[in-house]
């Protein structure tokens, strides 16, 4: 798999996970069940997630950061999404546009890095290694 590619999908887990961390109704469950949340291992998650970024090209983080951007109040805030299979075709998980197939095999395939035709964000295939 790309390398470039493996560290985008680490910082969308991680930044599902600190979005999870900031979310004030994950936050109040957590506390229902007497647990509290470590603030500075939501600090140590953001230092990473920036360590991240600085590991990917320059050209790829600038893209990644303006896509997290653009899509930070869509239904899917996500800059980089799986592949939704669907009777034998591929789907953007972002917006269900149909992926070509050729582009499809190809993230199957090598894993390489690939982009939605219409809504522009990353794409891989899960399931991964
Ligand atoms: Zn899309």
């Amino acid at each position: 798999m790309d390398k470039n590619l493996e560290i985008l999908i680490s910082i969308d887990n991680l930044e599902t996970y600190m979005d999870d961390l900031n979310d004030q109704k994950y936050i109040d469950k957590i506390q229902e069940l007497g647990m509290t949340i470590d603030t500075k291992a939501l600090a140590s998650l953001e230092k990473t997630r920036s360590d991240l970024l600085d590991e990917l090209t320059p050209n790829l983080k600038r893209e990644y950061l303006r896509l997290k951007k653009y899509y930070q109040n869509s239904p899917i805030p996500r800059a980089i999404v799986p592949i939704r299979f669907e009777r034998g075709e591929g789907f953007c998980f972002g917006c269900s546009s149909k992926i070509p197939a050729e582009v499809f095999q190809r993230v199957k395939k090598y894993h390489t890095i690939e982009r939605c035709e219409n809504c522009g964000r990353f794409i891989f295939w899960p399931p991964l290694p």
